[in-house]
Order: structure tokens, then sequence, then C-alpha cells
């Protein structure tokens, strides 16, 4: 005798399958059961899953000798918990994937490949060091002085305490957001010698302050209480990790969008810090959004989810409207915390019209009297650009050639450092030419500034420029292309943070996070190509870029420099409402009025999107597939008994970047007033996409991107 049993493995796409593959075993296994099963000719590891709904066809259906039986079932692992199942389920149904594909990417690969004794010798690692808690990290952490919270702190802890509920804390940087969530995961510990606590950042390696902070915090639960989890780990760690928050052992797992799908048994909150941070949304795979999957999470586990941002995203704040006007709050209740502490200010924002300076100026006079200055004073400056490389673009003066990617529908940007030219799509690289290779011409020039040039350019401008002691500016830099080796950005972080440099150049990836104590001017160099984009968030995420990268100015009051702290912004539209409101810092007013404009063109969040995006030999072939599927919706809106006006499929239209490494790429936006209605729709039009998929030569692949964030 033997029963059936529905497993879910690692299948890649969603394969129609919905719930998971038959195998037989001696008895029944609690759903969550972890299990390696026979797949093929291969051996791979599974989750036992809820039955399928519709049972005794299934079991009809699988009375045949030809179902394999679980080769062995891990007993050393608990199973997973009936939330953690449904939240992958959620998950895959919402973003239209395998439930197998998301609950295997979920666990840490290396599981995979270990066997029952494997597993237990791992197992049996915790416990030992738990013990070990040296008594002097016990007596540092008792002794450990907190400070005084401040009114606005105190005032949102009580209303933390009071509800379980989403909470968002809107708070400068600076405002004390992160002591906040500190004290609620504390109490939270302190109420059950079990709870489990989940802090989720955008990216760990930017923000090390933090898990030092955590780390020091929390120092009493021991060395193994606080785990992390991002993809920047060793499968052993990531491995350690997650056996740590899935015994139990681990208290507080502090990880990037990943750790949303942690095994934690006795999670009982969750924070997310910079929820308005674009990367919390997978881009490849299941792409979810692992704010909203946390918030979900909360729901699920029934616990409190305390969301934190200086710009919250447009979706966080809508959600979080007070009550006005006879219309209803949203759901999730706003705290403000305007105030930052130590009284330090905002710096003061700048705007250099770049109408006024000569053409080609890339450092205006203006600017360079403000930095020299502050390099009189031994104090820092962050310079913002967000174009790595030297030039975006090289051209012939003679005959207009330019740098196109023979692969791509954009330019190979030249990087002087090995004059090579680079997509930074597909990443064709060619020496950079000495002629033009079309008319052979030797005048080329360059359009555009990157990194490179603008480091290379101060240097020259600040050659001769010595700093009060006598000695040179010391100019650093720091982007994809000088962090791209382990240890490197950490590296000179910290070569930041010890003053050893005095002027940083980098992309966004300065803005984020870091405390640097000593900057006190902060410069924007041409933002302006977001304020007319295509894409309708861009506007959001450089008002929230240039808020972040100004909160880097004058953290520290005991130096005093607040009151001479700055932002310049270089910019060709210095009237711009966005730069209005950034002038005040009036995010309320920025988001008031993005919301208002989204409200009236019916854009998120008062609809909800999808996206197909095909990928095939050719446009046509990309676009035909898409207007097929387009065709195919009207009978399928029918068949659903959903009135046409309730979900909009709009034409197929190729991307606008329409050709990455030889592949050409199209869009179709799917569009409704109704999550539901979308979602059902979108789940019956899986069929369609697969069986036109066949018929039409030349295709690729097609993916669905629910909520995206890129349009
Ligand atoms: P945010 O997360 O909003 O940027 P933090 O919590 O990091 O703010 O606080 C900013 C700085 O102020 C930190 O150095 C922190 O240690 C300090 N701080 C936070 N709360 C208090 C308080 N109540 N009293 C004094 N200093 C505080
Ligand atoms: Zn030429
Ligand atoms: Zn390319």
């Amino acid at each position: 005798m033997s029963v059936l049993i529905s497993v879910v493995v690692h299948t890649p796409t969603y394969s129609n399958l919905g719930d998971g593959l038959t195998y037989r075993h001696l008895n029944s296994l609690p759903v969550g059961t972890l299990v390696r099963v026979p797949l093929g000719s291969r051996e791979t590891l599974g989750i036992v899953w809820n039955e399928p709904k519709n049972k005794t066809d299934w079991e009809n259906n699988t009375e045949n000798s030809a179902i394999k039986s679980i080769i062995q079932v891990l007993t050393a692992l608990t199973p997973v918990s009936a939330t953690w199942i449904s939240l992958v389920d959620f998950s895959s149904r919402y973003y239209q994937r395998s439930p197998g594909e998301v609950a295997l990417s979920a666990l840490p690969p290396s599981l995979r490949d270990l066997d029952e004794i494997q597993l237990a010798r791992r197992m049996d690692r915790f416990g030992k060091n738990k013990n070990k808690l040296n008594d002097s990290v016990q007596t540092r952490a008792s002794e450990q002085q907190l400070q005084t919270l401040t009114a606005e702190q105190a005032h949102a802890l009580g209303l933390m305490q009071n509800e379980q509920r989403v909470f968002l804390l809107y708070g400068n940087t600076g405002s004390g957001k992160t002591e906040v969530y500190m004290r609620r995961m504390a109490q939270i510990l302190e109420s059950s010698p079990d709870a489990q606590a989940l802090i989720m950042v955008p990216e760990i390696n930017l923000t090390p302050q933090l898990e030092q902070r955590i780390r020091s915090r929390f120092a009493k639960y021991g060395d193994d209480a606080i785990v992390s989890m991002h993809s920047g780990m060793t499968p052993a760690l990531r491995l350690q990790s997650w056996l740590g928050a899935h015994t139990g052992h681990a208290r507080i797992v502090l990880g990037t969008r990943m750790a949303v799908f942690a095994s934690m048994p006795h999670l009982k909150i969750i924070v997310v810090d910079e929820e308005h941070d674009p990367s919390y949304k997978q881009q490849e795979g299941a792409r979810y959004s692992a704010r909203d999957l946390a918030v979900y999470r909360g729901h699920l586990e029934k616990i409190s989810v305390i969301l934190g941002s200086a710009t919250p995203s447009l979706e966080s704040w809508h959600h979080s409207r007070p009550a006005m006007d006879g219309q209803v709050a949203g759901r999730y209740l706003r705290i403000g915390m305007p105030t930052r502490l130590g009284e330090s200010q905002m710096p003061k924002v700048r705007y250099v019209d770049m109408n006024l300076q000569p053409r080609q100026t890339v450092f205006s006079t203006v600017l360079l009297d403000a930095i020299q200055s502050k390099l009189a004073n031994n104090e820092q400056i962050l310079i913002l650009i967000n174009r790595r490389g030297y030039a975006p673009i090289i051209h012939c003066v003679e005959c207009g050639w330019k740098s196109e990617c023979a692969y791509c529908t954009a330019y190979r940007v030249f990087h002087k450092v090995d004059r090579t030219l680079r997509c930074h799509h597909c990443g064709f690289t060619q020496r950079a030419p000495r002629v033009c290779p079309t008319c052979g011409h030797s005048d080329l020039g360059i359009i555009g500034h990157g990194t490179e040039q603008i480091e290379e350019s101060l240097n020259h401008l600040l050659m001769d420029v010595k700093k009060p002691d006598g000695s040179a500016v010391r100019i650093g830099r720091i982007d994809a292309d000088t962090t791209r080796l382990k240890g490197q950005l950490e590296n000179q972080l910290a070569q930041v943070h010890a003053g050893d440099i005095d002027i940083l150049i980098g992309t966004q990836m300065i803005a984020k996070g870091h405390d640097f104590r000593h900057v006190s001017l902060v410069v924007a160099l041409n933002p302006d190509s977001a304020l007319f984009s295509s894409d309708f968030r861009a506007p959001e995420r450089l008002f929230s870029l240039l808020l972040q990268a100004a909160g880097r100015a004058g953290r520290d009051p005991l130096l005093g420099m607040e009151q001479s702290c700055q932002m310049w912004i270089q910019t060709f539209f210095p009237t711009h409402p966005l730069f209005e409101h950034l002038k005040k810092y009036d995010f309320e007013g920025f988001a008031g009025q993005q919301l208002l404009e989204r409200e009236q063109a019916d854009m998120p969040p008062f609809v909800y999107q999808a996206l197909i995006r095909s990928q095939a030999r050719t446009q046509q072939v990309a676009q035909d597939f898409l207007n097929a599927v387009r065709d195919a919706s009207t009978l399928l809106l029918d068949q659903l008994g959903i009135e046409p006006h309730v979900v909009v499929v709009y034409p197929a239209v190729a991307m606008e970047m329409q050709r990455v490494a030889n592949v050409e790429r199209a869009q179709m936006l799917v569009e409704s007033g109704s999550r539901q209605a979308l979602q059902v729709f979108l789940q019956q039009w899986q069929v369609y996409l697969h069986k036109l998929k066949k018929s039409h030569k030349g295709m690729i692949r097609w993916v669905i991107d629910v909520d995206p964030l890129q349009i």
C-alpha cells in the first residue's frame, strides 16, 4: 500500500501543472515536508504541497504504476509552515509563475545537494555556539545605555505597540527611523523567547553600518541569533542562515528582497527599510515585489509590517493617505517623523542654470568655487553623476558616425582607462578606434560625460589646489567599474569614512544609506533626462535619489557643519516643478502633485498593470505574437464574463531598447482598475501565450511582469 503525494519541484516556467507532481510514499507526509524525488533521470529536492483541489480526478488519473516513489524524506528538518506555503502559493499565482519555481528558488541552493546525514551534521552546529555567549558581550549589552527617544520616536513607537497593521514610517534621513525599528523589534523579541524579526534592506553591501548597529544592539542574543540573507553570500553561509532562521535559532534575519521568503516559523514583525527602493522588485524569474509580498506576509502571519522611507513610494504614500473630504483613509497607517536629530538641517539646495553657462561646461565656475571653499575647510564633497565610463557616445565630426552597438539599440560607451568601447547592455567590447571606422577621418569627438571623465576633469581643474595642510586633493570614484571585485566597494567606502578621500564621484550607488559624516556639499550633475523620460516613474525615482543624496550631507551635528551644508544641482531646467519641490524638501507636495497627475491619467496606483514582453528573432514576430495574444483576449474576456473596458489590452509596441544582444523585444500593456479581474484574466491568458508561442516561428520567449516598475 502507498499513498499519493503532491510535491512541488523546481519548474522554470509556468508549466500549467499548477499544483505539484505526484509521487508515491509509504505513508502520508505533512504538507511542507522536504523530500528528495526522482525527476526524469535526476534526483531533485521537492516540497510536499497541498493536494490538488479536485482530489478525486487526481486520484483517478494517477492510478497508474508509472508514478514514482519519493526517494528520501528529510526528517532532520521540520516542515515549512503553512503560512510560508500560502505565501508561495499567493506569489506564484499573483506573479504568474509555478509554485515549484517560487518555492524552490526561495530555498538555499545547496540544500538541494545535501542528504539526510550531511544535513544532520549541519544542524548539530547550532546550539554549540548558542550558549557560548561570552559574559563580556552580555555585560556590554546590558550596560549599553539607550538614548531617550525623541517625542516623535516615542509617538511612533506608541502607535506601533497599539495595533497590528501596516505602518508607513515616513521620516527624513537621520530622523531616527532605524532606532524606532530596533526598539520595536526589541520589544517583540523580549515578549516571547522564540519570536523572530525580519528586517529587509535594498542592498546589504551598501549599508554595512546597519548590520553593525543591529549586531551590537542585539548582541545579548548571541552571534547565531542574527543572520544575513542576500545573494552575495557563499552557498555554505546561505544554507547556514536559512537553517538558522528555519530552526528558530536565528531571532533576526537581515536580508535583501530574497529574505521575504525566509522560512521563519515564529515571525512576529517585518521591517522594510527604504521601502521605495526599486531593488525590492525582482527582475527575473518570478518578478515579485518584496515590499508588496512583505505586506501580504504580514497579513498572513497576522503581524505588523513597518515600511520606512524618507521618500515613500507613491503606492505606499497613497495607501497611507489619511481620511479626508469624506474619503476613507488608506489601509496603512502613516507616521511622520519630520525632524532630523541633533537639529541638523537638510542642506540648502542651489541650482545652476546651465543655459547661462558656456557650451560644454562641465563644472560651472560658481560650483568650482564652492568646491574649493569646502576643501579649504577640510570638508568632503559628493558628486553624483548617473553615467559610468568616460563618455556615453563617441562620434565622427566629419561623417556623423556614432559608436552604436552592433547588437543592441544602444551606443557603446567610451571607457578611457583601457581605451575601449563597451556596450553596457550586451557587454560587446572593442578597442576604441583611432580613426572613424566609416570615413577614416581622425577627428573623433565625445558626447556627454561619465564618471571617468568627471574624475579626470576635476583632477585637472584642481591640480594646483592644496588643502589647508598643503597636501593635494584626493579624488575617489565609485561606480560599477571600480567595485567589480569583491571587497572593493567596502574598501572605498571605508576610505571615505576615514577621511582619506576629499571628493567622491559616483553613480547612484553613493547616494544610498551611507553615513558620510564629513560631507558638507552634495552635487548632482545634469540629472535632467529623468524629467522627460517616457517612464512615468522616472521623476519619482529622481526625487527620491536627490533627496537621499542630500541626506548624506551634514550628518554629524557635532561638527557644526550643517549651517553651511549645501546641495548643488546643475541643470538646464532649474524651474521644473520637481526642482521647486526639492528645494523646499517638500516630498508631500511633490507626491501630491504626482498622484494627482497619475489619477487624472489613470496610472498606478489608481490602476493595476501587467506587461507582457516578447523576445524574438525579428521585431515583426515579437509584435505579431503579442497582437495575436491581444486578438485572443477579446474572446477570453467574453468567456470570463469580464467587460472589455474592465481589462484593457493595449496594442504591442517595440520596447524603448528595442534590440539587446541581437534579440528583438516588444511589449504590451494590460491594465485594469480591478486587481482581481486582471489576475483572473492573466491566469487564463497563460494558456493562449503557450499555444500561440508555438505557432509563431522565431519567437524566443515571453514573460509576464505584474506591477512592472519600468515601462
Ligand atoms: P534614520 O534611520 O532615520 O536615518 P537613525 O535611526 O539612523 O535615523 O538615527 C540617526 C542618528 O541619530 C544615529 O546616529 C542614531 O544613533 C542617532 N539617534 C537615533 N535616535 C536617537 C535619540 N533618541 N537620541 C539621540 N540620538 C539618536
Ligand atoms: Zn567618419
Ligand atoms: Zn550591445
